[in-house]
């Protein structure tokens, strides 16, 4: 198999206004002293810049492509097409899946692969296939970001909706806001002070339907 100069997968992880972008865009611009041929992407889903270009806390851009969440073999196809020798991903929680498969491909034809995303969703827990992609990853860096309420070191994304702390059971991704009634901001904060709202919906059962197995499941006999 013919290898590139560098096959890696470097996963910047962290939670929202940890500087991921500034930090996937300083790499970049390294590269490109190297007179590497970059490719950037972002997920289509992620509305809160223009698709053409990344941009960062700073203010800082750089032009991207925009590729739908659910069709991530596209960030290959073009790859191939660009002839990238590094291939920068932003917002890589929003991606399903096939992510992962497109990651390793790229990494394996000898490319140089920088993703950035939430290691964790609003309510905490891992988010999407980012554990996934942190545990195939050559190189992993989880910045930090300033907790908003006390100046501590903030791990932690706070979603407030309408100012106040999101439902545990809230949909994970929010495109277009809660029926335009509630605004919905997101905010660094530490572990003391990161609040998830119990799940709005009371009926507990259902809830607990969709993350633990059935009793009579466990119970069931090994033999079949
Ligand atoms: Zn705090």
């Amino acid at each position: 198999m013919f290898y590139r100069a560098d096959p890696w997968l470097h996963v910047i992880a962290g939670c929202m206004s940890s500087g991921k972008t500034d930090e996937l865009l300083r790499l970049l611009r390294r590269a490109e002293i190297a007179r590497r041929r970059i490719l950037l992407v972002r997920p289509a889903v992620d509305d809160r810049t223009p698709a053409e270009y990344a941009e960062s806390r700073s203010k800082a851009r750089y032009p991207s492509a925009p590729v739908r969440q659910d069709e991530a073999a596209e960030i290959l196809a073009l790859a191939r097409e660009r002839d990238a020798d590094l291939v920068g991903i932003e917002e890589g929680q929003f991606f399903d899946e096939t992510i992962v498969s497109v990651v390793d491909a790229l990494r394996e034809s000898g490319r140089h692969v920088i993703l950035t995303g939430l290691n964790l969703d609003f309510a905490g827990r891992p988010f999407g296939v980012m554990p996934t992609l942190m545990a195939m990853a050559d190189e992993v860096t989880t910045l930090t970001a300033i907790c908003v309420v006390c100046g501590e070191t903030g791990t932690r994304t706070q979603r407030l909706v309408g100012g106040r702390p999101a439902a545990s059971d809230d949909p994970l991704v929010v495109i277009g806001g809660y029926d335009g009634a509630a605004m919905e901001t997101y905010e660094a904060r530490c572990l003391r002070h990161h609040e998830v709202a119990p799940p709005r919906d009371r009926d507990v059962d259902a809830i607990l339907v969709g993350v633990m197995p059935p009793a009579a499941s466990s119970e069931a006999t090994p033999e079949g």
